[in-house]
């Protein structure tokens, strides 16, 4: 049973006003469109609790770093993702009382995120001075048009006349909760308000980014548009206009408000002004209805691509639709420069764009649910930032590439040592990112445009920073940090030696194919930079002496060398007032206890799942899960994936539900913050690889599917190589349609078949492999 929200298949919703959880609500009702977004805020005045928060995607500002002892090589900022200019902001007033419900609490309220049509509405009552009104508000931002937004904001006045005003400003006095010296991060451009229209222009410190944001509003009387004279009013750094009428009982007032975004990102900084308002003509033309409409029937055309359908569980379904939404209102994909922030627009915390998130989780899910080109472009966006990452490694004292744990533009920013630069195993992701998308997508020429020249520096990287250990014959990696952030500064993690020698052995592959396919693009590469065969010869070495902790009498991967020797206590033995650990435990105590924040071994296990047997994931689930308490939102969503395969259905189901309503439940307590846009991906990973049993060998797609016990069936699309794939599994078969394009071969439980276009294989499903 749902804790925050009523369950619905389509819609989250908060029903009465929870004043004390307004920032968890304001969460959940984020909205985006890819490029802007922002929190489910109220549109009036609200003195109550609030997080404000409106975001430009790629705008931010390199807040200096703060930290108590500096260590050489500490990146100089800490880059914000920017609180932006209100854009939603609309003061009502009635008879001259301020609407804030904080002063006059609502009946009937209802916060409604209505997915399926990607809106945001409201809808209360409120009692000023012993009369009665009801609210309806409506608001969505445009992936049609996509530097635009609409507000329609309605008052009906119920049992007696009374004077409404309506203020619909913009206003860029703004700051970020989480700036480190309190620092206003924006300078003022221009404000200019007119009759027709209203527009605040600001400037970003330090990066420069011109942002102008613009409005304009109509007033209507029961749906005639009142021409009433109004009142203009700017300020530095802000604009408003006020609309005023007179409502007889029973009569509607609505204020129809359009706003537009545009920046120096996307236009040259002298037309972006000017862009703003022509495009704010050209929404506004069109009129709230048919925005709305345009709107409703692109999310339409994506829910038709990626939507995933549970029969038989609400919270389950209500909970995978709540993160395909936010990962579609975060990225749409179609700017290279852009990435998803692991809070998207929904918060300020984590500041940055782009951690490995991207690659271990995200991507997946935009390469099944988008055209090849968008997850081709989180590619490219690291192949860009390639000279940073050589940078990068070479400030750490270091040879080849080390891509940045936490980045905007290419650049580290995230300072704390352990993670920066003991973290390194991110390295392996975006290498691993580029084999997994070609495995997908067949698309080889990936590696002689641009894979090839990443590889080559990331294995670099890893060469030099490995040891040789004469008296064993053995290559180590001391002083690292596995993706268990609970554990520090540790030698020989498993998955970090893992996953370097497996991009050593791939970044040669690479080479040979390249060296095959374009012979003279393989010689520029070495030649840009430097290699030599005896590099290489070198590698080959360095990938057959790799050491890995093992555990011989528990035949387990050891996490890191001595995590054996911690105190073993399992998490079902803690007292749960403990947890979760980070909000109760010193970091010291943490770290010197055996738990783990998320998968490690299991990560290695997934990723190279073909290179492990049942038997091995078996053992390694049994003895890490039990001590893994999941407090990264990235954990569980690996462990249900693999306890599925081995065939741990209903663990699977559990650590599901745990990844799909993480946010709504708010198991981690955090999500007042914001939500976890990247362990969305996760959850929905865990139905087509979990649930379904996706895997990709050699070219074709597999299927290993079970069914949650007390699902009735799920429906999952995805793009294959550009054809559309609808599988359904059902308590009894699986079925494959192939709805278009050419013929295909996919296999199931391990047997191929062809599949001919417009036709569905029908294979029951096995239910020995349930343990
Ligand atoms: C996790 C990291 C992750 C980061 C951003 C941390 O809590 O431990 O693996 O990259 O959050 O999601």
């Amino acid at each position: 049973m749902a804790k925050y929200v009523k369950e619905h298949p389509w819609k989250i919703i908060e029903e009465g006003f929870h004043p004390e959880e307004n920032r968890l609500y304001e969460s959940f009702m984020s909205i985006g469109n890819g490029h802007m977004g922002h929190r489910g805020n109220f549109e009036e005045d609200y003195s109550g609790v609030t997080l404000q928060g409106s975001y430009v995607a790629g705008v931010y500002y390199p807040d200096k770093t703060r930290v108590g002892w500096w260590k050489n090589g500490y990146p100089e900022y800490f880059a914000k993702v920017l609180n932006a200019t209100n854009i939603i902001g609309i003061q009502v007033f009635i008879d001259g009382k301020p609407v804030d419900l904080a002063l006059y609490p609502p009946k009937n309220f209802k916060r409604v995120l209505d997915m399926k049509e990607a809106c945001l509405h409201r809808s209360f009552e409120l009692e000023i001075d012993g009369k009665n009104f009801a609210f309806e508000v409506k608001r969505f931002m445009s992936y049609v048009d996509i530097e635009s937004g609409a507000i329609s904001y309605s008052v009906t006045a119920l049992d007696d006349k009374a004077e409404i005003t309506f203020i619909p400003y913009l206003d860029g006095d703004v700051r970020n909760e989480d700036a480190n010296y309190d620092e206003v991060f924006w300078d003022r451009g221009k404000e200019m308000i007119n009759d027709n229209h209203g527009l605040v222009s600001m400037t970003t410190r330090k990066t420069g980014f011109f942002v102008a944001s613009a409005m304009t509003s109509t007033l209507s009387l029961d749906g005639q548009t009142l021409s009433a004279p109004k009142e203009n009013f700017a300020k530095d750094k802000f604009v408003s206009q006020q609309f005023k009428t007179n409502m007889q009982v029973g009569q509607t007032a609505t204020l129809n408000k359009y706003i537009t975004v545009a920046s120096s990102r996307d236009h040259e900084a002298s037309a972006v002004e000017a862009h703003a308002l022509i495009t704010l003509d050209h929404i506004s033309n069109k009129g709230f209805d048919q925005l709305y409409k345009e709107n409703a029937d692109k999310w339409a055309e994506m829910w038709a691509e990626g939507d995933i359908v549970i029969e038989g569980d609400v919270a389950a379904q209500q909970g995978i639709r709540f993160n395909i939404f936010h990962l579609k209102c975060t990225y749409s994909g179609d700017d290279p420069r852009l990435n998803i922030g692991p809070k998207g627009f929904t918060g300020e915390k984590y500041g940055g764009s782009t951690y490995w998130d991207t690659e271990a989780y995200c991507l997946p899910f935009y390469l099944s649910t988008s055209h090849e080109q968008v997850a081709k472009n989180l590619l490219i966006y690291r192949y860009e930032q390639l000279d940073k990452a050589i940078d990068n490694a070479a400030l750490l004292g270091l040879k080849g590439a080390l891509y940045p744990m936490v980045t905007m533009n290419g650049e580290e920013c995230h300072n704390e040592w352990e993670i920066t630069f003991e973290e390194i195993h991110r390295n392996g992701a975006i290498a691993y990112a580029i084999f997994n998308y070609i495995r997908y997508t067949g698309d080889q020429d990936y590696l002689v445009e641009y894979g090839l020249d990443v590889l080559l520096n990331i294995a670099r990287f890893w060469a030099d920073r490995v040891h040789y250990v004469p008296h064993r014959d053995k290559y180590m990696m001391h002083g690292v940090t596995g993706p268990n952030e609970y554990d520090n500064n540790v030698n020989n993690n498993w998955y970090t030696n893992r996953i370097a020698a497996w991009c050593l052995e791939y970044a040669l592959e690479a080479l040979a194919y390249v060296k095959g396919a374009s012979p003279e693009k393989a010689l520029a590469v070495q030649g840009k930079y430097g290699f030599e065969a005896s590099e290489f010869e070198k590698w080959v070495d360095i990938q057959e002496k790799m050491f890995y902790p093992y555990v011989e009498d528990l035949g387990i991967f050891e996490q890191s060398d001595g995590y054996m020797d911690k105190e073993q206590i399992l998490v079902k033995d803690l007292d749960p007032v403990h947890l979760p650990l980070n909000q109760n435990w010193s970091w010291d105590r943490i770290l010197r206890s055996c738990f783990i924040k998320q998968a490690d071994v299991l990560q290695g296990l997934f990723f190279l799942s073909d290179q492990y047997d049942l038997d091995v994931k078996k053992r390694n689930f049994d003895f890490y899960e039990p001590r893994t308490v999941h407090e990264s939102s990235l954990s569980p969503c690996v462990y249900s994936i693999i306890a599925g395969e081995i065939g741990y259905h209903d663990k699977a189901y559990e650590l599901y539900v745990r990844t799909a309503r993480l946010d709504l439940d708010n198991y981690n307590n955090d999500t007042d913050d914001g939500l976890h846009i990247t362990s969305m991906a996760g959850t929905w990973m865990a139905i087509q690889y979990g649930f379904g049993g996706f895997s990709v060998s050699d070219g074709k797609p597999m299927f290993n599917p079970f069914i949650p016990e007390n699902w009735d069936s799920y429906t999952f699309k995805m793009l294959f190589r550009e054809r559309p794939l609808h599988i359904q599994v059902d308590k009894d078969h699986i079925e494959i349609r192939l709805v278009s394009g050419d013929p295909i071969q996919v296999g199931v439980y391990n047997k191929v078949y062809d599949l001919a276009t417009d036709t569905a294989l029908h294979i029951p499903l096995d239910h020995t492999r349930k343990i």
